[in-house]
């Protein structure tokens, strides 16, 4: 028999606000699903290492899940399925709802940009007959977890003659890698006494590609001679060529499953490419035709700030939604401010090895489920757009009453540094947006870790969302 809960029990079970484990709420059957929703996830993550793969990733799933081209000399139907597709970088996705237009749209979005090593654009150089490349990193990185790690490069050369070269070396087994080499411990004293942040230094992360020289003659610089010569074989282009070209170096894993238990996924880009694909595969799955117009922003530039005509600060966004609306009737003005939006970007996940920077009233933690972030900014809310009580209140009602785990965020304890995310530039057009997202332990590390659970309750709070 069961025993009695005492009242003071009662009282607190009715009155207090406690999170648990997403598995002790999850039935079997759902947690299974989970686990295998995160094996077409760990696919996604292994072949859209950078935006352009992931935004060709999307397109191509979309294509197969009846999504056409938006055409702006078209009218649209409840049901009908679009894309638009700026620069090869980002991608918008979108359902037409039974609703008018006019009435708003749920729209997520999420980045598929994530922190690397770019390739200067003169990058080639030979010293000490060692060819590398030069690089400077692109977002937020602790530079020394860089090193000695196996390197793939991915991007595209454009030559003079407007030929464009796709590069993707390093991810096939049979592949050469790259790495940027680090001092070895017995001679790192003087490293040591460096501070944390410049025990790598930016001019330091030089990508190591080659050692062997031009064999013919005795001229200097043969082994850059004999790289520079091997990338003509292989990609018909000059040193000059790499002026136009966007070459990004990454780590070359792939994605692993984590513990003894799999609960959780190893991988580089998991910011944000695990809130991109929880929030394009629910668009792409959903079974009925939404009430209102469900749309989904893949988006390029979140790490260095949103700037740049792929980025959310640019006009690309408005422009589409602009014109959708001229497609339907109406303008866009109208319908960005009857529209609603969850900015899907990852928290950062309570790490016991590192309690001191987060408050444990308010972070989030592996395992119980979507987080959703009031705001974020830094110094005094400093560059948030801090969603309303009105608005908070309604997310929390749709993820309480589609069974979605979820939980509250903040990133870091007050003064202690902060983030941003695409969030405020959605505000900034008049659209209802909060933040939501998946907790991420090792965030902007070459190997993010997340719970499976986590990811899943993504997809199932999207679903939702779209659906509302
Ligand atoms: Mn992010
Ligand atoms: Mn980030």
């Amino acid at each position: 028999m069961a025993e009695k809960k005492s009242k003071a029990k009662e009282l607190k079970d009715k009155l207090f606000y406690t999170q648990k484990h997403s598995s002790r709420i999850m039935s079997d059957k759902e947690q299974s699903e989970a686990d295998r929703y995160c094996e077409g996830y760990k696919k996604f993550l292994n072949e859209g290492k950078t935006e352009r793969e992931a935004a060709a990733r999307a397109i191509i799933d979309a294509e197969q899940a009846g999504f056409e081209q938006f055409d702006q000399s078209k009218k649209y139907k409840a049901g009908d399925k679009l894309y638009f597709l700026n620069r090869k970088k980002a991608v918008i996705l979108a359902v037409i709802g039974k609703q008018p237009l006019k009435n708003g749209i749920n729209l997520t979005a999420a980045h598929i940009d994530s922190p690397r090593m770019d390739l200067k654009q003169n990058p080639l150089y030979e010293s000490e007959e060692l060819g590398f490349f030069k690089t400077h990193y692109y977002g937020g990185i602790k530079k020394y977890q860089w090193t000695t790690i196996p390197l793939s490069l991915h991007g595209i050369i454009v030559t003079s003659d407007g030929t464009e070269i796709t590069v993707n070396i390093g991810e096939d087994d049979s592949d050469p890698c790259f790495v940027v080499t680090d001092l070895l411990p017995h001679l790192a004293d003087e490293q040591y006494k460096r501070p944390a942040s410049k025990l790598i230094k930016g001019e330091e992360l030089n990508i190591l590609i080659g050692s062997r020289p031009f064999k013919d003659d005795d001229e200097s610089e043969s082994v850059k001679l004999n790289l520079m010569n091997i990338l003509y074989e292989k990609y018909r282009i000059t040193e000059k060529d790499f002026l136009s070209a966007e070459l990004e170096c990454v780590p070359a894993f792939k994605a692993r499953d984590i513990g003894f238990d799999r609960s959780m996924v190893g991988a580089y880009g998991q910011d944000d490419r695990v809130c991109a694909y929880t929030a394009y595969t629910a668009l792409l799955n959903l079974k009925s035709v939404p009430d209102r117009t469900a749309v989904c922003v893949l988006t390029d530039k979140e790490e260095t700030g949103s700037d740049g005509n792929t980025g959310l600060r640019s006009a690309y966004l408005k422009y589409f939604i602009s014109d959708l609306a001229k497609c339907c009737g109406t303008d866009g003005r109208t319908v960005m401010s009857a529209s609603r939006c969850l900015s899907a970007d990852v928290n950062a996940g309570f790490d016991p090895t590192f309690p001191d920077v987060l408050e444990k009233k308010n972070c989030a933690y592996l395992n119980r489920g979507i987080v959703v972030t009031k705001f974020t900014g830094a110094r005094g809310k400093s560059g948030t757009s801090d969603a309303s009580a009105e608005y908070v209140g309604y997310v929390h009602s749709l993820l309480d009453n589609s069974g979605v785990v979820w939980q509250t965020g903040e990133l870091g304890k007050v003064d202690l540094g902060g983030g941003g995310t695409v969030a405020a530039y959605i505000a900034n057009l008049n659209i209802d947006t909060i933040d939501v997202g998946v907790p991420v332990l090792s965030m902007h590390a070459p190997f993010e870790v997340t719970a499976k659970n986590d990811v899943y309750m993504a997809y199932k709070a999207f679903t939702a969302f779209y659906k509302a």
